[in-house]
Parts: structure tokens; C-alpha cells; sequence
């Protein structure tokens, strides 16, 4: 008897959430009749963009974003600066290579790269403007993303941490206290050239600062000098990745790098549209 009642009140209960879904069903599809989902021809045909697309590699990520997957190079865990040339004039201690006597440079050289780098400006902050906290990445050995205390210090925007060197600022301020670590997530794209040297394609360069976005595509000028304006000049498809030493104990850890292409497809024919045994290329669809 309870149990009759129970299936009676579930019945009762689904007829009218029926009705109820039944309405919303009926007010959405007069509100919105571009999206009616029983008309079926709207959703069986497919279109094919007729390329044959290689099968992308399987990349082991990190136990976290920062640690490296399994295709990085490793350029500093901690241990010792033997990927770099002078890095033995730097101090490596408790795991954290500090700024030392002149740049170090990658042994290795390296073109289109996603690079993770971590980075604590000095504490206590001394020094004022660029004088506080300042290093740089350069990347390809020319092209420079600030290193700067810019949480303690002000400067002019367009040298400030996260910028390209007098030709942007970064979007937003996104620094961490000195002493704090910060962290850069760098995509770069090289500039390319063509024979006879002129510039093809400028370089680009997104960059993640402690998870904030600052850069976003940003097509550079050509390189980043303190004395004259940005040009280009063709020095190779790859280069080294280089840390400055403008006179500040600036610490770094955790940095690696992966090189980076685009994914390869073939066209291998005509974009279509398939529909049931019937195939219409795209251009020729009215
Ligand atoms: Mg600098």
C-alpha cells in the first residue's frame, strides 16, 4: 500500500515536471528559433576541412605547472649552472642561482620555445628605479623581458618587470613582494628572414607573469638597447637564452625550456560537406 502511494506521488511528481519542461522547452524555442534541435537536417551533414593532420606527440606534463614536462630542457634545477657559459662565476647555494659577475648564456641554443623561468628580486629592496631588483631574459641572446623590482620601485613603464625593454610595458603590474618568488611563462616566436637579411616576420613573444597575463602576442620592434632604437638584424634561426647582470642579487630557480612547432597537415583534398553517402565540396556549395 505505501509502496503503491510512493509510485503514485513519483508519477504525479514526473507528469508534472514534464509540463513544466515541456513550457520551458516551448518559450525557448519561440524565443530562440535558430536553434531547434528537431530539425534534423541542421545537424547531419559534417563538414571535413579535407586535411590530413599528423597525430600530435604524447607530452608527460609536470606533477604541477611549473615543474617541466617531459620534453623540457632543463637549464637549472637547483644543482649547478653547467648549461650555461659563465655560470660559474654566479653562486648556486640552497638551490637558487643569484646574479653574479657578467651574463650567463645557454650552451644550448634554442628558436621557437615556451621557457618557465622563476625569479625574487632582492630583500630588502635597495636601490631606486632601474637600480631595484633589475635583471633581464633575453631571449635569443638579444631581445630582453625586464627583471625589475616593480613592486617596490617605480620607473619609466616601458622598463618596468614584465616589459620589452623601451618598446612595451607589460598589461598589468602583476609582482610578488620582494623576496617572493615570481614566475615568467614565455612563448617566443623568432623573427624570421629572408635571404638577403630583410625581415620576414617579426618576432613575437607571449608572456605569463605569476599566472596573469602581460603580454599577449606582443610583435616586437627588433631588439631592446638602452642607446638607440629597436632594429632587426639577422643572427641565425636559434640563439642562446641569456640572464643579465645589471649589479643586483637577483635570485633564480626552476627554469626549462621546450621548443616548439606547429602542428603538420596535408591538404589532402578539397574541403566538404558530407552528408549520408553524399559528399559537396565547399566551393562549390551554393
Ligand atoms: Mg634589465
Amino acid at each position: 500500500m505505501i509502496m503503491s502511494q510512493r509510485i503514485q506521488c513519483n508519477d504525479i511528481y514526473r507528469t508534472r515536471l514534464g509540463r513544466v519542461l515541456g513550457y520551458c522547452a516551448a518559450i525557448l524555442s519561440l524565443s530562440n528559433p535558430v536553434h531547434d534541435i528537431s530539425d534534423s537536417s541542421a545537424t547531419a551533414a559534417e563538414y571535413l576541412n579535407g586535411v590530413k593532420w599528423e597525430v600530435p606527440a604524447k607530452v608527460s606534463p609536470g606533477k604541477t605547472n611549473a615543474d617541466p614536462p617531459a620534453d623540457a630542457t632543463i637549464l637549472f634545477d637547483g644543482k649547478n649552472l653547467d648549461a650555461w657559459h659563465n655560470g660559474n662565476r654566479w653562486k648556486v647555494t640552497d638551490g637558487v642561482a643569484i646574479v653574479g659577475q657578467g651574463e650567463i648564456r645557454t650552451k644550448e641554443e634554442f628558436g621557437d620555445c615556451q621557457l618557465h623561468i622563476e625569479w625574487s628580486a632582492p630583500n630588502p629592496p635597495t636601490g631606486q628605479g632601474q637600480g631595484c631588483g633589475n635583471s633581464g631574459i633575453f631571449l635569443m641572446g638579444t631581445y630582453e623581458i625586464q627583471v625589475l623590482d616593480s613592486y617596490s620601485t617605480d620607473t619609466y613603464a616601458d622598463g618596468q618587470a614584465g616589459a620589452i625593454y623601451k618598446q612595451t610595458p607589460p598589461m598589468v603590474n602583476a609582482m610578488r613582494a620582494p623576496g617572493e618568488w615570481n614566475t615568467y611563462d614565455i612563448i617566443w616566436t623568432c623573427p624570421r628572414f629572408n635571404d638577403d637579411n630583410t625581415l620576414k616576420t617579426p618576432a613575437y613573444i607571449t608572456a605569463i607573469h605569476n599566472g596573469v597575463v602581460i603580454l599577449n602576442h606582443f610583435e616586437l620592434k627588433g631588439d631592446t638597447p638602452f642607446h638607440r632604437p629597436p632594429q632587426y638584424e639577422n643572427k641565425g634561426d636559434k640563439g642562446p637564452i641569456s640572464i643579465q647582470d645589471h649589479g643586483n642579487p637577483v635570485r633564480f630557480r626552476n627554469i626549462w625550456v621546450r621548443e616548439i612547432k606547429p602542428i603538420q597537415g596535408e591538404q589532402a583534398r578539397e574541403p566538404f560537406i558530407r552528408d549520408g553517402d553524399k559528399e559537396t565540396p565547399i566551393a562549390a556549395k551554393k
